[in-house]
């Protein structure tokens, strides 16, 4: 059996050693030579309606298909276990993919479970792609779907408050309409949707898959009928994510396990010490038992990953806090390398409607490599200072 630690240095790597070259190639084509009008033209159609690339034909046009970008694809897909993945410019780009495809067929409606990150739930309360939401609890969702149901759509953990989804019952519950997982929290390495029922599991590269805060990217892994749609909506809107921060992506994939599981540690060890802080109230975290109600850690998902979130006893002292950290750094985005410190009801989920907005006592933390104690001591003289 192939762990996922050997197939994320391995995969979308084959046949490296027979252009005899080691590290990846980076494909900067924007066009690529045409056999013929008729050969060309055959390839164009096979892409531009959502088919893979056949070896041996023309790329084309990088909007329709390039050589970097599909062994990012190969590669996310691998440890997605899923049969394809489709990669796009950013998470957003991505996600207004599946929008667009799902309600391609005239179904339009969209039931999303809450709390979800902020451009997502802006995307699905405004309309702004045509498609109409029902926000709704898990509990709710049975209840909520309609004949004209296209897309059910969840985040688990889910940003910012951490809350944890069991995917079988939420599949189980959407009795046929796929169900979208947003996995950017938990990586393939802790949870793998496909596996519990999910149709298709989109991720911000821009976080944990590229790991070092400098590529952009998003990617959805899912079966081939799926990711067809989704090519060809890629193809005609021009979302495709391009060949640089695609190689700079797949290599971040090569230490996603190593660096998910030493951050996790981390984490825990932050969690811990807010928890026993007297100045820290509630600590939103998979890890801390009573956050875990449904035992989802250890079945669902292997570990609890690296974001928390904590409360402290004021919206005022909250906002302070991001301005005295020194070692971290006050900063949208997740996932990297370093820890990041942010305020969700002020930053990333400000247009977010009132009732499901983020408390403004809660602070967001992505931790990172640094040694937790150094991280711990940080924290601690910032909540302290600005009490
Ligand atoms: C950042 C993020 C997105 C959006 O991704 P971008 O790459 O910024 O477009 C979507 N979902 C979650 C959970 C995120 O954290």
């Amino acid at each position: 059996m192939t762990t996922i630690d050997t197939l994320a240095v391995h995969a979308g790597r084959s046949g490296l050693t027979g252009q005899g070259v080691h590290a990846v190639p980076i494909d900067l084509s924007t066009t690529a030579p045409l056999p013929s009008v008729h050969d060309g033209g055959l390839a164009y159609e096979q892409m531009a309606g959502g088919g893979a690339h056949r070896e041996g034909d023309s790329t084309v046009y990088q909007r329709l298909w390039n050589p970097t970008v599909a062994r990012f694809e190969q590669g996310v897909a691998a440890l997605e276990s899923a049969q394809e993945a489709v990669a796009f410019a950013t998470g957003m780009a991505a996600l207004s993919a599946v929008l667009l495809a799902a309600a391609a067929e005239g179904r339009r409606h969209v039931v999303a479970v809450r709390p979800l990150y902020g451009g997502t739930d802006h995307v699905l309360a405004s309309g702004l792609l045509g498609t109409e939401a029902t926000f709704a609890r898990p509990e709710e969702v049975r209840g909520v779907i309609r004949p004209d149901t296209a897309l059910v759509m969840v985040e688990t953990p889910a940003n910012p408050n951490l809350q944890l989804v069991d995917l079988k019952k939420l599949a189980a519950d959407a009795g046929g309409v796929p169900v979208l997982v947003d996995n950017t929290f938990a990586t393939p390495v802790l949870q793998q949707p496909l596996k519990h029922g999910a149709a298709m599991v989109l991720h911000s590269a821009t976080k944990f898959l590229g790991g070092h805060g400098d590529a952009m990217g998003g990617v959805v892994a899912t079966d081939a009928e799926w990711a067809a749609r989704l090519r060809r909506v890629r193809a005609v809107t021009g979302g495709i994510l391009t060949p640089w921060p695609a190689y700079l992506l797949h290599r971040g994939l090569a230490t996603l396990p190593v660096r998910v599981r030493a951050q996790q540690d981390h984490a825990h060890k932050v969690a811990s010490a807010l928890a026993g802080h007297e100045l820290v109230g509630k600590v939103h975290y998979p890890g801390l038992p009573e956050c875990d109600p449904l035992g989802l850690v250890g079945s669902q998902m292997s570990g609890p990953g690296s974001l928390l979130a904590f409360e402290v006893n004021s919206a005022e002292h909250a906002e302070r806090i991001p301005g005295a950290v020194r070692l971290m750094t006050h900063a949208v985005s997740l996932g990297g390398i370093d820890t990041l410190i942010q305020h969700p009801a002020g930053l990333t989920h400000r247009p977010v409607a009132p009732e499901a907005k983020p408390h403004a006592r809660m602070l967001r933390l992505s931790v990172g490599l640094e040694d937790p104690a150094d991280l711990i001591a940080d924290l601690v003289h910032a909540i302290e200072t600005t009490r």
